[in-house]
């Protein structure tokens, strides 16, 4: 059987379409309470709902940087929360014409008798919870599974169960009206080379596009989140256009040209490196069927959350510099960026061993 089509198949494609625009991309804000409390930790920020509104606010609010999104991922407590004038969130983001997102996974468990290996939990109520995140104002979600590369992983039963679990959450997506983001993360921890991390990518992009098929994903109404192609962590860099070389050609094996838009995840580059390889990728000149974009968590705002610190004072600094990184990376989409914007806290590493959402 081929792909469902539902009454929500006309507009998951629309959206989809859209999210994929050449020139825009998405800001993954969407740290679950206790992610965010690290970052707000970092600048000694206490954890508590008016601070961690108050970051938002000071990300939906910033002055013309909304043009170069077409996408915000949320997490849920966010979804409905209000700018201080109490004006809700979605609206916000509504009327600049950047459609609200959700984080609909709850983070990952191991796997029994793995080496540390992963499955993403979720599915409980979980067309339920679409839906009314549909009556909120949110129009696609995200679902986030991890892979790691080690002597014997990814197992085979990691591959399939993630696979399985990004086609079941999918599918219940689109039944709801929600286009599904289907993220598999290969983690860049380790030392094995560029050549370690083509293959077990392509792998597991093979597994998802044959899952997806099986379970009857509808692909023109649905976006790729990938990790870039690159060397482990613990092994030498290489310069942005081999990254680009690599990442490309990956995805040009696995990645049917249904899908709209690949739209990366950071995974612990630097601002600045990960905005480079961007652009390099949309350089490259070869047949690329899908829009290359952005859906950065880290990488878009870790100059902006250093700049702020959480005081009053630097919101407007804070917002120059989220607004510096959203162009930079409309301009990396359209393989157009030459480099520099923000300084040095954009090019400090946000790499951290094991890191964990
Ligand atoms: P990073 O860009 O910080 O890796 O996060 C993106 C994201 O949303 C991961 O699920």
């Amino acid at each position: 059987m081929s792909a469902f089509v539902g009454k929500y198949a006309e507009e998951l494609i629309k959206n989809a379409k859209y999210i994929a625009t050449p020139g825009k991309g998405i800001l993954a804000a969407d740290e679950s309470t206790g992610t965010i409390g690290k970052r707000l930790a970092s600048i000694n920020v206490e954890n508590i709902e008016t601070n961690r509104r108050e970051l938002r606010e000071l990300l939906f609010t910033s002055p013309n940087a909304l043009a170069y999104l077409s996408g915000v991922i949320l997490f849920e407590e966010t979804l409905y929360q209000k700018t201080s004038d109490g004006k809700p969130f979605v609206e916000v983001l509504e009327e600049n014409n950047v459609i609200p997102g959700i984080k609909v996974d709850k983070g990952t468990v191991d796997i029994a008798g793995t080496k540390g290996e992963t499955t993403t939990q979720g599915f409980d109520s979980l067309g339920a919870r679409c839906q009314q995140y549909y009556k909120a104002g949110a129009r696609f979600a995200k679902w986030r599974a991890v892979l790691k590369i080690g002597p014997n992983e990814p197992s085979e039963l990691a591959i399939q169960q993630n696979a399985q679990g990004l086609a079941r959450y999918a599918i219940i997506c689109q039944e709801n009206g929600l286009v599904p983001i289907v993220e598999p993360e290969v983690l860049t921890d380790g030392n094995h080379d560029i050549n370690k991390c083509a293959a077990v990518t392509e792998t597991v992009l093979a597994a998802v596009y044959k899952a997806l098929n099986d379970h009857h994903v509808l692909l023109e109404g649905t976006l790729l989140k990938p990790n870039m192609v690159t060397p482990g962590s613990d092994s030498p860099k290489v310069a942005a256009e081999v990254i680009a070389e690599y990442t490309v050609t990956a995805l040009r094996r696995t990645v049917p040209p249904a899908v709209p838009g690949i739209v990366f995840l950071s995974g612990g580059q630097s601002e600045e490196e990960a905005t480079l390889n961007l652009n390099a990728m949309n350089k490259l000149d070869v047949v690329k069927p899908w829009t290359l974009s952005f859906s950065f968590g880290r990488a878009l705002q870790q100059s902006t959350l250093k700049t702020w610190g959480g005081k009053k004072e630097n919101v407007k600094a804070a917002q120059e510099a989220f607004l510096a990184r959203c162009k930079a990376n409309s301009v990396a989409t359209l393989g157009k960026y030459t480099g520099g914007s923000g300084g040095a806290l954009a090019s400090e590493s946000l790499y951290v061993k094991g890191y964990k959402y």
